[in-house]
């Protein structure tokens, strides 16, 4: 058996929406409460044991958050603390705010999933709710073992995870199966691209870099001031909207990655990455800086859940090994090389080669070394094809 987690985006009515909010008030006040304990106690050595005591003395007589929250939800709740607790390390714990993202767990046992009248469309039926819940997408998995329903802006999410068998998820992911016996290099560029040693270099999607600008404009009229957004209802607005923006860009990366990430498995057995621990990167734009980092690491985790699923294989080079200053014709390695070269040239060979281009192969070399003879060779066949992949996800692409 197999955890998997599935998110899809609700479509809720007015009605709905206050229930749900409800639930969110009732989650936040029990967080709020164990986070003001642990931010008031002198030395921060409040554990969520001594909370809980506490939390349950204080609801002896009035239980009625129990009529709202079943005993699982509360319980989820407290192990939230404690990992802010832990997490906190002797600092404050930020309290949650209502307009910020907020969630609540629920197990089986206060939902399920319906179907009205046998149509082909499944609802979420959530406790003490009347009507059910619409799913903007189409639920693949039935019969999930809980469920963590979310607000981001003003979108409401649920994040069902499911127990499957490893032959049913396998089944469905039998087209990814075929081996292909051939090998690839992924460079990693500074500005968001992938250089791949089968000379195609893939760009993410441009969208980025506009939302990227409306992000920066938005962060800047927001005052994150406690009293200033306790006054203000058009800050809080700006608060939303600036989540929306940060739900769309989600989106975008994410969908792109699925697309790259299935490309490049479907079409190769070995992929070999560089390890990220010791990149350097050369922007020092605190978010630009942190959105790279965040993608690049989202495809490796994305590559590697789905190589251990299809049996194929993602290496990762050693840290210390320097792909870009050896060559990759005569393995000659060069000292001393300046970020702003962009051509790498070698003396000794006399190979005149696009610099991330040679470090893509080098890390390809790298594989043949590990597992033996693996087509490494670029053919045109293979080429092509590969071209009419990426066209059909509709990715962006250059030969160099
Ligand atoms: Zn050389």
């Amino acid at each position: 058996m197999e955890l998997i987690a599935k998110k899809v985006r609700l479509e809720l009515n007015n009605k709905q929406k206050t229930y749900i909010e409800n639930l969110f008030y009732y989650t936040r006040s029990i967080f709020n409460y164990g986070a003001m304990l642990f931010n008031n106690s002198k030395d921060k050595k409040i554990g969520e044991k001594e909370i809980r005591e506490k939390f349950n003395k204080r609801i002896e007589k009035d239980n009625h958050i129990y009529e709202v929250l079943s005993i699982e939800s509360v319980n989820h709740t407290f192990k939230s603390i404690n990992s802010a607790i832990k997490n906190a390390s002797k600092k404050e714990i930020k309290l949650k705010k209502s307009y910020f993202k907020n969630s609540v767990f629920l197990t089986n046992n206060d939902f399920s999933i319906v179907r009205k009248n046998n149509s082909k469309y499944y609802f979420l039926k959530v406790r003490s709710l009347k009507t059910p819940i619409k799913f903007k997408e189409k639920l693949i998995y039935l019969n999930p073992l809980s469920v963590v329903i979310s607000r981001l802006g003003n979108k409401y999410f649920a994040s069902f995870s499911f127990s499957i068998k490893k032959e049913v998820l396998y089944l469905q992911k039998r087209e990814l199966f075929t081996k292909t016996d051939r090998s690839l290099g992924v460079d990693l560029g500074i500005k968001n691209n992938y250089t791949l040693s089968n000379n195609f270099i893939v760009t993410s999607p441009e969208t980025y870099n506009c939302y990227i600008e409306k992000i920066r404009k938005l962060q800047k009229k927001i005052s994150y001031d406690k009293n200033e957004l306790a006054k203000s209802n058009n800050n809080i607005k700006r608060v939303i909207k600036l989540q929306n923006v940060f739900y769309k860009v989600d989106s975008i990366k994410h969908d792109f990655l699925n697309k790259f990430t299935s490309v490049l498995i479907k079409t190769f057995d070995n992929i070999c990455l560089e390890n990220l621990e010791f990149r350097k990167f050369q922007s020092d734009k605190k978010y630009v800086k942190n959105f790279i980092n965040n993608s690049f690491s989202l495809m490796h985790i994305k590559l590697k859940r789905k190589a251990s699923r299809t049996n194929k294989r993602i290496y990762l080079a050693n840290k210390y090994y320097a792909s870009s200053k050896i060559c990759s014709n005569c393995g000659r390695k060069k000292e001393y090389l300046e970020l702003s070269e962009r051509i790498y040239t070698c003396p000794r060979c006399g190979l005149v080669i696009d610099r991330d281009l040679n470090a893509a192969i080098n890390l390809e070399k790298l594989i043949n070394k590990n597992v033996g003879v693996v087509d490494a060779e670029l053919k045109l066949r293979l080429q092509s094809k590969f071209e009419s992949i990426l066209l059909k996800n509709k990715i962006k692409f250059n030969c160099i």
